[in-house]
Order: C-alpha cells, then sequence, then structure tokens
C-alpha cells in the first residue's frame, strides 16, 4: 500500500512533481499531520452508510481519510491546477468525485440531490480557506441542507467568536447567527506546524451539529437578524441606542423603551448580554408592534 498523501514527504514529492506553487489568495495551507487529520474525521462520526462534502481538497491529503470512512465523498475545488492531481491521487478511491467550482457560486441543494441520494446522512469535512470561511460557513447553515455535522478547521478567533456564550467580547452577531442554526463545539486547537505553508493565524478545528429546528421560535427570520446586526452595530451602546438609530430615527424614545419593556428586556443593557430567546422575544416584539 501506498504511504498516505498527507505525509510531509509524500505532499512534497506530489507538490514538487507537478510544479505546484502555492496560492496565498486562495487561502491554500495543506494539513501534513496525521493526527489532527484523524481527529477531524473522527470528529465527523462517519461510517460506510455516510456522505461527506469537503470544501477545497487542495492535493487531497483530507479527501483520502475520508473515503476510508465514508461511502461517498464529494471534494468542490476551485483551483484548476489542482484538478490534475487529484485525478491521479485519489485514482485509488472510485468513491470520491472531485466537482471544479467556487462553493460559494455552486448550487449545493441540487449538488446533494445528485451525489447523496444514496446515504443515509451528510457531513461536511473541511480545512477551510480562511479568507472565506464566514461566507461558507452561512451559506451552508442558511440554505438548511440536509446535513448532520460541520466540522471545519477555521481561524481560532472565529470559532471562539462561533462558539462564545452571551457576556463576553467574543459574543455577537456571528455566535447568534451559528447557534439559531447549529451547535457549535470546539473540537482542538491547532498548532501552525501541522500546515504547509504555515499560515498567519492560530487555527482551531470546530463542529456544528446542525439542528433539524430552531431552538427558538422567531416569526419572521430575516427581521430576526436585522434585529441582532442592528443591536450590535455599536458595542458599546446600549441596545436602546443602536435600535433607535435603525428602527426609530426621528421619533422619541418613549416607543422603543416600552417596546424593549415588554419583551423584558431593560433598555440600558448592551447586545452582548442578550441570549438567543431574548433576541427571539425582541424581534417578535417588534414585529407585532408593525416594524
Ligand atoms: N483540504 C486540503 C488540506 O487540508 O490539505 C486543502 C485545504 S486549503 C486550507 C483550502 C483549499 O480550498 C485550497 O485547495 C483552495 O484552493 C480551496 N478553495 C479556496 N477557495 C475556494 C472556493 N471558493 N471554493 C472551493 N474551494 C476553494
Amino acid at each position: 500500500t501506498r504511504e498516505d498523501i498527507s505525509t510531509p514527504r509524500r505532499t512534497k514529492e506530489i507538490i514538487q512533481r507537478h510544479g505546484f506553487a502555492f496560492k496565498k489568495s486562495l487561502g491554500q495551507n495543506f494539513l501534513i499531520d496525521q493526527n489532527i487529520l484523524n481527529k477531524i474525521v473522527t470528529a465527523a462520526g462517519l461510517d460506510k452508510t455516510k456522505g461527506a462534502l469537503e470544501i477545497g481538497p487542495g492535493i487531497g491529503a483530507l479527501t483520502e481519510k475520508l473515503a476510508q470512512e465514508a461511502e461517498k465523498v464529494v471534494a468542490v475545488e476551485i483551483d484548476q491546477r489542482l484538478l490534475p492531481i487529484l485525478e491521479e491521487v485519489l485514482a485509488p478511491y472510485p468513491q470520491i468525485h472531485v466537482v471544479h467550482g467556487d462553493v460559494l457560486k455552486l448550487d449545493l441543494k441540487a449538488l446533494f440531490a445528485a451525489e447523496f441520494d444514496n446515504v443515509s446522512g451528510v457531513s461536511v469535512v473541511a480545512n477551510l480557506p480562511y479568507y472565506v470561511t464566514t461566507p461558507i460557513l452561512m451559506k451552508l447553515l442558511e440554505e438548511k441542507l440536509p446535513l448532520e455535522h460541520i466540522v471545519v478547521m477555521i481561524q481560532k478567533e472565529v470559532a471562539e467568536r462561533m462558539a462564545a456564550a452571551p457576556g463576553g467580547k467574543d459574543y455577537g452577531s456571528l455566535s447568534i447567527a451559528v447557534q439559531y442554526y447549529s451547535v457549535p463545539e470546539l473540537i482542538c486547537t491547532v498548532p501552525h506546524s501541522v500546515f504547509i505553508p504555515q499560515p498567519n493565524v492560530e487555527s482551531a478545528v470546530i463542529r456544528l451539529s446542525v439542528r433539524k429546528t430552531p431552538p427558538v421560535t422567531v416569526e419572521d427570520e430575516a427581521f430576526f437578524f436585522q434585529v441582532v446586526q442592528a443591536s450590535f452595530a455599536q458595542r458599546r451602546k446600549t441596545i436602546s441606542n443602536n435600535l433607535k438609530s435603525r428602527f426609530f430615527p426621528s421619533e422619541g424614545r418613549e416607543r422603543l423603551e416600552q417596546l424593549l419593556e415588554a419583551a423584558g428586556i431593560a433598555p440600558s443593557r448592551r447586545a452582548e448580554t442578550l441570549s438567543l430567546e431574548e433576541f427571539a422575544t425582541l424581534s417578535n416584539t417588534l414585529l407585532q408592534a408593525g416594524l
């Protein structure tokens, strides 16, 4: 049997033989550490009835491990130069389908219908390109794809914001969006030495277990997220001041403060102290008041 793609020696050999030059602009930092790769794959809880969607296979380090655990792997890669390399190194794994494209532009619903009709569940597993982490994760969550888990390597600071509880500086609209759709869990932090080339930021693996139904009842999701955004517009300001600028710019403060009180929220609080439940009550109250 061949040496794993992800060993430092084989990775270097593949890159040199193909004359591949890393593109920083595409977030190309490849994994060369067996331990981390195994941790990522284990966290996804795959088995031979499951499918995996990988975003950005690079030269296939993680893709190969996914193929050993899952029934079907679809890997979406934007960089055309990687396609012949992937075709060569992944040739022993017929259960892998590499798709050329930008994941942000792909019709994922159609891809799921076409590729994953024969599996009992699908998880996203990826070492994400850091320049587009948030748009990719929000797309996966907002499109309400039939996903079990999303296990991803991302910038540590972003992982901390996603998993943050109310009350701290990490808690914000990203925490609320992620926690509305999923249950986040930090799996591990990761040293720079597991990548080539090494990124300039710290990294972590996070698992988002996708919820089947939201944890709160929101009458209008788009409006709920508008209220959350507006509440955090200026973090140092009170919720009352932020909401006034956004929703009542030319009115007095009385009506807004009455609505906040009706939602059980003291107008002097800051957005970072509000739970998901309180934001849901607040947006439902504002909506019912005709906003
Ligand atoms: N999975 C490989 C590994 O762990 O060694 C490579 C991970 S590297 C951090 C990110 C990969 O995502 C690169 O292969 C890059 O070309 C690809 N990529 C960047 N932007 C993308 C996009 N919008 N859609 C799909 N793939 C993208």
